[in-house]
């Protein structure tokens, strides 16, 4: 079977391509389709923009097609910052100004309301126009300060109350085992393998 990722992030395709190594699923990155533009995330759920760039590459390529969303949500903050996890600061993307501003909202919440999940929703478009999708989360608390200089994004300030420390502070090999996309990229690849039973997928 052959397989695009929608996604230009290396760490993506790295992750995605190791955890499917022993199956035969030929991985193939968006850089084996320069025409391809980048596609807006503007849906108000993180399987909705996962559908939706999973649906177009599918049609572009005419291939099997998985992509993901992910993000933050914090429960005193309803869900924020959500869909909106990597701008939340603003267009730039600057995860600093992201986690000072999550920290300013949350100022003087007690530590028994933090609690927050890391979310991924990965989703399987297949040519015939069918869109499958599986999720992951990840579970812990805002802590009052940043932790920890490993991972990206929110992680420093990801408290994970089973290992005592922030996810910028845990082995990555440990992260990727217990991660919201390790988790989602787990049911997807169960999808993928019942795709493949299917007689003529390519
Ligand atoms: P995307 O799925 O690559 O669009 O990620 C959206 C945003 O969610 C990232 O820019 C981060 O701010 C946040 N995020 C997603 N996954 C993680 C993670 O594993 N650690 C920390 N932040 C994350």
């Amino acid at each position: 079977m052959k397989l695009v990722l929608a996604t230009k992030n290396p760490n993506k395709v790295r992750e995605i391509s190791e955890l499917l190594s022993s199956y035969e699923i030929k991985i193939l990155s968006l850089d084996y389709f320069p025409g391809i533009q980048e596609i807006k995330e503007d849906g108000d759920l993180f399987r909705e923009n996962a559908v939706k760039k999973a649906s177009v590459v599918c049609e572009q390529t005419g291939l099997i097609t998985l992509a993901d969303d992910s993000g933050l949500e914090v429960d005193c903050l309803d869900g924020a910052p959500g869909v909106l996890s990597s701008r939340f600061a603003g267009e730039d993307k600057n995860d600093e100004a992201n986690n000072k501003k999550l920290l300013e909202l949350m100022s003087g919440v007690p530590a028994k309301l933090r609690t927050a999940r890391f979310k991924c929703v990965m989703a399987v478009a297949v040519p015939d126009g069918w869109v499958y999708t599986a999720e992951g989360a990840c579970e812990g608390i805002i802590a009052e300060e940043p932790r920890g200089h490993g991972g990206f994004g929110y992680d420093p300030l990801f408290y994970l109350p089973d290992y005592g420390r922030t996810m910028a502070e845990l082995d990555l090999e440990i992260k990727n085992k217990i991660s919201h996309r390790f988790r989602a990229l787990a049911g997807a690849l169960d999808i993928l393998l019942e795709l493949q039973e299917i007689d003529g997928m390519e």
